[in-house]
């Protein structure tokens, strides 16, 4: 109250606070720095403390964030021993801990009092309900930020009418049977393009089912939700639906692109300044691009936190090999399950032949710089929704490799409805990923996405452009953010 009396117009304070893991942690991170160009805000970014040991041992974050006065970091542990993986069958392991650790803190600065500037607003990952719980306790509106796709998040939050129609569990083990009941999506989604979670028998005692039942209930509660897209990607389908439940959505995407068009605008700073990677970027793969024909690429990547087994390993690189394509591969560290990544005298002599001459490993990229390179044919990708956004933006044709939650639905929507792509989700054999690669990128073939591809990279463009519909949707929530400064004093 002492310091409303000293200075009658303070700055709104926005607590950001995301899933821990790298794809959540990237967009917040990009969201939190949009927020500080815009100005007047005062931004506090929730890291945990093994999240935030790794950006700054990968990353020059702290010295880029210094820049801006008003924004700083607060951390919290995330309870897990530091070997935890939290990725793969661990990956679940996050919520428990994080919950036991942070809903202590996240009471003390969401109190009035609680830091030296009281939090005007919260803005959190949906899948994090106990910092809603928190935030409604004392008082502090709540907008979330869904990091995944939007018509993955529709999906999820059709879960109760996919319960009660008796769509799920299913019925017998066709899983290419056509779903009814998620509105928006009949006719081209099936069993396989639902979430994983949806192939259990057991939804009830699902652990991720229990927190997306109460998120389906939380979200329609905030004040707002935030979605890494643009309208005319996801307008007509998924962003129709979820604002029947959602009246308002703000879809700033691509968030990555908004992002280095604003910082273009105010300083000189390349993408390789702005990295927000968890793992260090292996920049020596640009070089290695750098030599490479235009559009003779294949880039191949699972993500953060996909796993794949030894003979999937093997599989990938036969069909990549035997395409006679030259190939990116990302190997992140830890990426291979049951008895760890592949022993030299494990890969056979033919395929180290054939990467010594055509090929490029590394274990973690720069990828949006990877992307937009001139020398990059398709994608390879395990289809999250960043990395399916980053390829949209730089019109790079996808076969999707989808491994779970939203993935299965952007796979489908990459092949059946933008046509930018092909989707071999349930197969890992070196003879389809040949056939389906070359049918990515062979000329003669490739045109029939280039035309797709190219035209939605346009209209993401022109999205964030001024008086595009993501940078107006911006403008839009840092006047609401503006306008909660009175909410909390
Ligand atoms: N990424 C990267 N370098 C890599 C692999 C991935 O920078 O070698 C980034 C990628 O650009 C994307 C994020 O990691 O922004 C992965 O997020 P996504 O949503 O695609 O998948 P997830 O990791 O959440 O499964």
């Amino acid at each position: 109250m002492e310091e409303e009396r000293e200075n009658p117009n303070p700055l709104p304070h926005v607590l950001i606070f995301p899933l821990p893991v790298q794809g959540p942690v990237n967009c917040m991170l990009k969201l939190a720095e949009l927020l500080c160009l815009a100005g007047g805000i005062t931004i506090t970014f929730l890291n945990t403390d093994h999240n935030h040991r790794r950006l700054l041992a990968c990353t020059d974050i702290e010295n880029r964030f210094s820049k801006y006065p008003t924004f700083q970091f607060a951390t919290v542990p995330d309870g897990l021993p530091e070997e935890n993986p939290r990725s793969g069958d661990r990956f679940m392991e996050i919520f428990d801990g994080l919950e036991k650790m942070a809903t202590p803190l996240l009471k003390k600065m969401l109190a009035p009092g609680g830091m030296s500037k009281n939090v005007n607003c919260l803005i959190a990952d949906g899948i994090l309900n106990f910092a809603h719980d928190v935030a409604d306790e004392v008082g502090v509106p709540v907008i979330y930020f869904e990091t995944i796709s939007p018509c993955g998040l529709w999906a999820c939050f059709c879960l109760q009418k996919l319960i009660d129609s008796g769509e799920v569990p299913f019925e017998g083990n066709d899983l290419d049977v056509l779903i009814n009941n998620v509105p928006g999506m009949e006719g081209f989604l099936r069993r396989r393009d639902l979430p994983n979670f949806y192939r259990v028998n057991d939804l009830k005692n699902h652990p991720l089912v229990g927190k997306l039942v109460l998120e389906n209930r939380r979200v329609p509660e905030a004040r707002g939700l935030i979605l890494n897209t643009f309208e005319e990607l996801d307008g007509p389908i998924a962003l129709a639906q979820i604002r029947c439940l959602v009246p308002n959505v703000y879809s700033i995407g691509p968030i990555h692109s908004y992002l280095k068009s604003q910082l273009a605008k105010t300083q000189s700073i390349t993408s390789k300044d702005s990295t927000n990677s968890l793992w260090k970027e292996d920049r020596s793969c640009m070089n290695w691009l750098d030599q490479q024909p235009d559009k003779s690429v294949i880039y191949v990547s699972i993500g953060s936190l996909a796993v794949m087994e030894k003979h999937q390993v093997i599989e990938f690189w036969y069909g990549l090999v035997n395409s006679c394509r030259r190939f990116l591969w990302v190997r992140r560290p830890n990426a291979v399950i049951a008895g760890g990544d592949l022993l030299n005298e494990e890969i056979p002599d033919e395929i180290k032949k054939a990467t010594e001459e055509r090929g490029c490993l590394v274990s973690w990229a720069p990828q949006e710089d990877v992307i937009s390179h001139r020398a990059i044919a398709g994608f390879f990708t395990h289809s999250g929704w960043n990395s399916t956004l980053e390829s949209i933006v730089s019109g790079v044709p996808m076969l999707c490799w989808p491994q779970f939650f939203d993935q299965l639905v952007n796979g489908r929507m990459v092949s059946e409805i933008w046509k930018i792509g092909l989707d071999m989700k349930d197969t890992c054999d070196r003879v389809v990923i040949e056939r389906l690669i070359n049918e990515l990128v062979e000329e003669g073939k490739r045109e029939k996405f280039a035309g797709s591809a190219n035209e939605l990279a346009r209209m993401a463009e022109q999205s964030i452009m001024e008086n595009g519909s993501s940078q107006s949707n911006f403008k839009r929530l840092v006047d609401d953010i503006k306008s909660m400064v009175n909410v909390n004093l």
